[in-house]
């Protein structure tokens, strides 16, 4: 039996220091009736715990760890960088190769500005939209999270769903009144909402693969819907791809849908595990962010060498070796599928799986999901007796029904082999 006195005795001091004991909710594992792991190192696919127990990691740091942890290269460019400084508050050269890679790989995006979070790029992004159409309101679905902003925190996923409190509070009804939410793929909400609201949205904001709720893909049509719409209506469109950037492939969600949005968010992946956000789209938009525009946005660690480096680094890894993303998806079908092939066997009903790319979720529930008034069917009960069971079997997921795993390329075949077998195993108990 694993042992995980230190994490717990970590924790009972936590708590008393640090709102829930932890710095972002989910971390706190009580949505599956379980107190955390702390964590001592890490390396490849592997996570250890203070208690020197080993897990296979589909966490990644929620994404940013596409590569695994501690890629070689990715370590280099940061030893690197560190011995360099830490930080100037002035510009450096690998802050224009980061800003080029992006434009490069993400056709969309001519001009980008970075920021230290995905939170702060979400924000400023709308704030852009709003100055840029000279419209108050804003669009967003239920279940997609795009950060902790006050107008962006209405019905929102990650850690509001896994706690099930739909909207935050603190904010002000002044500051949600121009927020409109709409059912995730729902092509006649979108339309009427158009309709309603005529000349009055700035932009709608969404995640183009949906990954806070569990994994959600769009629907073609309702995307296709999403950029026409739009377009009519001289509304922005926003996509946020903190989570699929650089994770669905090169180009991301705008490069696999073949849809080219107004702005995009960027985040995790483009930091290689260090904190980091995005946002970038047309000039003709950018070209109002501050100094060459009246759109404020600043930060004191923007561009932090130390992120730009090992985003650098993973990107560059990603662009030069095309071979990783085929790896990626490979690994992630051969779980899925091995995992659908013991569900239909064995004629289990109350099992969905969601996958695209390197991304899945196993969802315990008989209705397909397709948007977050799906989701409510799941038995999140099962949900947290199966990731006890994963975590007693040496393997960590993420500790809420409501989120995708992620593969990384250092997952191996012998972790991969291990995998369907603890799941395979729970499935069938
Ligand atoms: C993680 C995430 C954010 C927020 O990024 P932070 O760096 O945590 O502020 C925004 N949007 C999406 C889709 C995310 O997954």
């Amino acid at each position: 039996m694993r042992k995980y006195d230190k994490s717990i005795e970590l924790y009972k001091k936590a708590v008393n220091l640090i709102p829930g004991g932890v710095n972002s909710p989910v971390r706190a594992f009580k949505s599956v009736g379980q107190t955390p792991i702390f964590v001592k190192r890490s390396a490849g696919s592997k996570v250890y715990d203070e208690d020197d127990n080993e897990y296979i990691d589909y966490i990644c740091s929620w994404g940013p760890l596409i590569l695994g942890h501690n890629y070689p290269s990715v370590i280099e460019e940061v030893r690197k960088a560190i011995e360099l400084g830490s930080s100037y508050g002035l510009p450096t050269k690998k802050e224009v190769e980061l800003a080029k890679l992006i434009c490069e790989c993400i056709p969309s995006i001519e001009k980008v500005r970075l920021t230290t979070s995905g939170t702060e790029a979400a924000m400023a992004a709308v704030r852009l939209a709003r100055a840029y159409t000279k419209k108050n309101k804003i669009v967003k679905f239920e279940g997609c999270y795009h950060g902790h902003s006050d107008s962006l925190l209405v019905k929102a996923g990650s850690g509001l769903l896994t706690f099930d409190i739909l909207d935050s509070n603190g904010i002000t009804e002044a500051t949600t009144k121009d927020t409109i939410v709409l059912p995730y793929n729902d092509i006649f909400a979108l339309e009427e909402c158009f309709k309603k609201y005529e000349n009055q949205i700035s932009c709608v904001i969404i995640e183009p693969i949906a990954a806070n709720m569990g994994l959600i893909l769009p629907n073609i049509d309702f995307l296709n819907r999403l950029r026409e719409i739009t377009q009519q209506n001289n509304s922005l469109l926003i996509f946020d791809e903190v989570i699929s950037g650089f994770r669905v492939g090169i180009s991301g969600a705008s490069g696999y849908y073949n849809i080219k949005p107004d702005l995009t968010i960027l985040g995790k992946i483009i930091g290689g595990g260090y904190p980091i956000g995005a946002f970038g789209g047309k000039n003709e938009i950018m070209k109002l962010i501050s100094p060459e525009g009246s759109v404020y946005h600043a930060g004191t660690l923007s561009g932090n060498p130390v992120s730009v480096s090992a985003g650098l680094a993973t990107i560059k890894t990603l662009k030069e070796n095309d071979s990783i993303y085929k790896t990626l998806e490979k690994n992630t079908k051969y779980i899925v599928d091995a995992l659908t092939k013991i569900i239909k066997e064995n004629n289990l009903k109350n099992v969905q799986i969601n996958y695209i790319g390197s991304l899945f979720t196993i969802y315990f529930t008989s209705e397909k999901i397709e948007n977050l008034n799906n989701t409510k069917s799941c038995d999140t009960k099962k949900f947290g007796e199966f990731f006890k069971f994963c975590l007693d079997n040496g393997i960590v997921i993420p500790p809420s029904q409501f989120e995708a795993l992620f593969l990384s390329y250092a997952h191996t075949e012998i972790d991969i082999e291990k995998t369907i077998d603890i799941f395979g195993k729970f499935l069938l108990m």
